[in-house]
C-alpha cells in the first residue's frame, strides 16, 4: 500500500505519513484531506512512497483527494523546499503561506475553465442589430474573432453583458481561450536607453538578472511592457511583482490597456479570498498570461514562466515581517534561476544588496538617465540650512515664500513630514516628564484634535492630560512638529490655502485615500502635508513644489540601513514634483547642508551615495558584505526572554566561521506589555550561514518552553 508525505500547516518541521488506498506518482503536488487529531486538516502531497518514513508509528488512510487544482508543479515544489531550508521555516506552514486561503480548507474550489467567444455566424448577428444600436454593433463586429472575457471587459462593461446574453441565445459559441491572437496595443516609441534595455533583457538565453535604474518617470514600466510583449509573443507568461502601495488602478489599466486581450491576474490583499483563489487557479493552468501581484503573488505557479518583473525592488514591502519572513524579491530572483528566465529589478534607488551584486558583475545593470517624456525637466532641489535660522514654526522663510507662489501660481505644494500626529511627544518643563506608552519603550505621540495621547508602536491611547501627572505643572507642551501642527500652522499662514493632510490617520476611513486622490487631481487643494503615504507612485501634474522637513533624524541613525532608506525616500519624494510641463522644485530644509547624503542626492548621483555607502559598511561589517540572522523572543519578562537565548547561544553548534553575538534587549524593548531581547548571528559566507542555521534549529525547536514566543529572521531588514 502507498504512502502520502504530506505538508500540513503545523509549526512543526517536519512531514506526515498517510495511507492512500491507491496512489500514482502524479498525486505529488495535489491536496488531500486527513485526519490530524481529532480534526480533518487540508495537506499537500508532496512524495509518494512505497515504505512509511518511520514504520513505527500506526499510520491513518488518508480521506480523499481534492481533484479539483491542477497539481502543484515539481518547479513550485523546489521553490517552497528552498524557502524552508533558506528560512528555516517548517515545509508545512511554507507551504500553506504559499497557497491562497481558500485552499487550506476542506472542500472543493472549482474554477470553470477560461475560454473566448465568437459568432457562430458574424453576418447574422449584424443582421439582427438595429443601424443606430452603435455599440452593440461594433462589438458584434469585434466578435467575428475569438474575444477574451478580459477583452470584452476592458472594451466596456455592456459589452460583456452583451456577449453573454448572445452566448444564452446561440449566437456566441466558445472557443477555447489559445485561439485569441494577443494584441499590443501601441506605446510610445521608445528612446534609444528604452531599447537597449529591452533588447538586453530579450537578448539573454536563460537566466539573467537586470538591475534597471532610472528616477520615477524615466520610463522604466514602459520597459516593463515592451518587455512582457516580446515574451507573450512567444506565448510565455509575466510575473510582475509590485510593492501595495503602487499596485494602483493606475497601473492595471496601464497593463489591460496595452494588452486588451490577455488574461491579466491582479493578486494583492486587497482582492477577496474567491477571487484570489480563481486568479491563482487560472495562472497555474497557463490561462492567465500576466499576473500582477504584491510580494504573496511570487508563489503562483506558471508553467510557461518567461520572465519576472520586481518593480521598486528596494522596497520594504517585499519582506515580510512575521510567519515566514521572505523577501519576495530575493525569492524571485531565485524563481527565475530556477526556471532559467530573465528577471528585472527596476528602481531608481536599487537596495545596495543589489547594487552590489551589480557592481561585483553578478547582476547587469541598465540605465535609463533620461526622463523618458521630452521636455520634463527633473526638479531642480535646493537645501534650506536650518541652524541658526529663525523658523516659523518649523518652517524656514524660503519654504514660506515658495509655497506663497505657488499658491499666487494656482499650482500645489507638498510639504512632506514622515511623521504622524501633531507632536512626537509631550513634555513638561519644570520636571522633565513626558508621556510615555505604559506597554511599549515608546513615547506617547500628541494627536491633538481627538486631544489624546496615542502610542504608535502598540496603539494604546489615552486622554490628554489637564496638567503634569507628575508635578501638576499646568503648562505642559507638545515638542516638535508631527503632521498635524503643521497642518495647524499651514492653516493659519495661509488662511486662503485649501490644506490636506494625507497619512495613516486621516485616511482611515474606507474610500478617503481615493477621495482626496481624487480631488488633488481635480485642483481642490493647494497645500498637502503628506508622509510616506504620498511618496510612491502618484502622479500629480499640478504639483510643483516638494518641501522636506524633519528628514535630518535619518542621517544619524542607529540603524544602519537608515540613510538608504532617507535617501529612497527623499529620491521619490522629489519625484512627485513637476512630472507634466511645468518644471518641479524640491526644498530640502536640514541642519546638516553639506551632508554627502544630501549632496549625492542634489547631483542625482546615486552611484556616488551607493559607494560611499558600501565601503562603509564593508568596512563595519554590515551587509552586503555579512549575512545575517538574527533570533527574536518575547517574554512578560526580558529575563526570560534573555534567559531563552543564552540556552540557544549554549544550543548553538560549533562554527568557526558564524559570528553569534550575544543576547541584547531589542531597540524597543517594551512593545504591547511584552519585553523583547535578540541575538545577531553572523557570516561572511551565506551557504555557512545557512548550514548553521540548519543544524541549530531543530535543537532550539525540541526545547520545551511555554512562557517565551521565537522567531527566526534570515536577512533581516531591521534589527
Ligand atoms: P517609470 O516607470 O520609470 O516611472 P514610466 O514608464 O511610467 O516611467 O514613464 C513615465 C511617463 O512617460 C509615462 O506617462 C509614459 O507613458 C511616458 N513614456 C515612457 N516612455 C516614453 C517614451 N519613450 N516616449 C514618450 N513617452 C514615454
Ligand atoms: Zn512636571
Ligand atoms: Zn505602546
Amino acid at each position: 500500500m502507498p504512502y502520502l508525505r504530506v505538508a500540513l500547516d503545523i509549526p512543526l518541521a517536519r512531514l506526515f505519513d498517510y495511507m492512500a488506498e491507491t496512489a500514482e506518482l502524479d498525486m505529488v503536488g495535489k491536496r488531500v484531506v486527513v485526519p490530524f487529531g481529532n480534526r480533518r486538516l487540508v495537506g499537500l502531497v508532496l512524495e509518494v512512497d512505497e515504505l512509511p518514513a518511520d514504520p513505527s508509528l500506526k499510520i491513518k488512510p488518508a480521506e480523499g483527494v481534492l481533484d479539483d487544482l491542477p497539481a502543484l508543479s515539481a518547479a513550485v515544489l523546489d521553490l517552497l523546499r528552498f524557502c524552508a531550508d533558506y528560512y528555516q521555516y517548517p515545509l508545512g506552514q511554507v507551504v500553506h503561506t504559499a497557497l491562497p486561503g481558500r485552499f487550506r480548507e476542506v472542500g472543493y474550489f472549482r474554477v470553470p475553465p477560461a475560454c473566448a467567444y465568437q459568432a457562430c455566424d458574424p453576418d447574422a448577428l449584424m443582421a439582427s442589430l438595429k443601424p443606430q444600436a452603435r455599440t452593440q454593433r461594433r462589438v458584434a463586429g469585434l466578435l467575428a474573432q475569438p474575444r477574451s472575457e478580459a477583452e470584452l471587459r476592458a472594451l466596456a462593461p455592456s459589452a460583456w453583458k452583451l456577449a453573454q446574453a448572445w452566448l444564452a441565445q446561440d449566437k456566441l459559441r466558445s472557443v477555447p481561450l489559445a485561439a485569441v491572437t494577443l494584441q499590443v496595443a501601441a506605446g510610445p516609441a521608445l528612446n534609444p536607453e528604452q531599447a537597449a534595455a529591452v533588447a538586453a533583457i530579450a537578448a539573454g538565453q536563460g537566466f539573467a538578472c537586470h538591475l534597471l535604474r532610472g528616477i520615477t518617470g524615466s520610463g522604466k514600466t514602459e520597459v516593463y511592457l515592451h518587455a512582457i510583449a516580446a515574451i507573450l509573443r512567444a506565448g510565455r507568461q509575466a510575473l510582475v511583482l509590485v510593492p501595495e502601495i503602487n499596485l494602483t488602478p493606475q497601473l492595471e489599466a496601464r497593463f489591460r490597456h496595452r494588452f486588451p486581450g490577455t488574461a491579466i491576474v491582479s493578486l494583492h490583499s486587497g482582492v477577496a479570498d474567491g477571487e484570489r483563489a480563481a486568479g491563482w487557479v487560472r495562472a497555474a493552468r497557463g490561462e492567465a498570461a500576466i499576473v500582477l501581484g504584491t510580494r504573496l503573488a511570487v508563489f503562483t505557479p506558471l508553467p510557461r514562466l518567461g520572465l519576472v518583473v520586481v518593480d521598486e525592488e528596494h522596497d520594504a514591502s517585499f519582506k515580510q515581517q512575521d510567519g515566514l519572513r521572505y523577501s519576495a524579491r530575493d525569492i524571485a530572483v531565485y524563481r527565475a534561476r530556477l526556471a532559467g528566465v530573465p528577471i528585472v529589478l527596476g528602481s531608481a534607488t536599487p537596495s545596495l544588496e543589489s547594487w552590489q551584486n551589480a557592481v561585483a558583475g553578478r547582476y547587469r545593470r541598465l540605465d535609463l538617465v533620461q526622463r523618458a517624456v521630452s521636455g520634463a525637466q527633473p526638479p531642480s532641489m535646493r537645501l534650506l540650512p536650518t541652524r541658526r535660522q529663525p523658523l516659523q514654526d518649523g518652517l524656514h522663510a524660503a519654504t514660506l515664500a515658495a509655497i506663497g507662489e505657488r499658491l499666487a501660481r494656482g499650482e500645489q505644494s507638498l510639504v512632506f513630514l514622515n511623521r504622524r500626529g501633531y507632536a512626537p511627544v509631550i513634555h513638561c518643563s519644570e520636571c522633565g516628564w513626558m508621556a510615555a506608552c505604559t506597554r511599549c519603550s515608546a513615547r506617547l505621540t500628541v494627536h491633538l484634535r481627538e486631544r489624546r495621547l496615542r502610542c504608535h508602536h502598540c496603539g494604546w491611547e489615552q486622554h490628554f492630560p489637564p496638567a503634569c501627572p507628575g508635578c501638576g505643572n499646568a503648562d505642559i507642551k507638545p515638542v516638535g512638529q508631527g503632521t498635524q501642527r503643521l497642518e495647524a500652522t499651514l492653516a493659519s499662514l495661509f488662511p486662503e490655502a485649501r490644506v490636506q493632510r494625507i497619512d495613516r490617520d486621516s485616511m482611515r476611513r474606507k474610500g478617503s485615500f481615493e477621495a482626496a486622490l481624487k480631488a488633488i487631481h481635480a485642483g481642490e487643494i493647494d497645500i498637502l502635508i503628506g508622509t510616506q503615504m504620498l511618496a510612491k507612485g502618484h502622479d500629480f501634474p499640478a504639483l510643483t513644489l516638494v518641501a522636506v522637513v524633519g528628514a535630518d533624524g535619518g542621517l544619524y541613525s542607529a540603524d544602519f540601513r537608515a540613510s538608504e532608506r532617507l535617501y529612497a525616500q527623499l529620491a521619490q519624494v522629489a519625484g512627485r514634483a513637476g512630472r507634466a510641463d511645468k518644471p518641479g522644485e524640491v526644498l530640502i530644509q536640514t541642519d546638516f547642508p553639506e551632508h554627502p547624503l544630501y549632496q549625492a542626492l542634489l547631483a542625482d548621483d546615486y552611484a556616488a551615495f551607493a559607494a560611499t555607502e558600501l565601503a562603509e559598511r564593508k568596512l563595519a561589517g554590515f551587509p552586503p558584505f555579512l549575512h545575517q540572522a538574527v533570533l527574536r523572543a518575547e517574554a512578560d519578562t526580558l529575563a526570560e526572554a534573555i534567559a531563552f537565548l543564552n540556552r540557544a547561544v549554549a544550543l548553538a553548534p560549533e562554527s568557526s566561521e558564524v559570528t553569534v553575538w550575544d543576547p541584547v534587549a531589542a531597540s524597543m524593548m517594551r512593545l504591547a506589555s511584552r519585553e523583547r531581547a535578540q541575538l545577531l548571528v553572523q557570516s561572511a559566507g551565506r551557504s555557512r550561514l545557512g548550514a548553521f542555521l540548519a543544524a541549530w534549529m531543530p535543537r532550539l525547536r525540541s526545547e520545551r518552553n511555554a512562557k517565551v514566543r521565537w522567531s527566526l529572521d534570515v536577512d533581516p531588514l531591521e534589527l
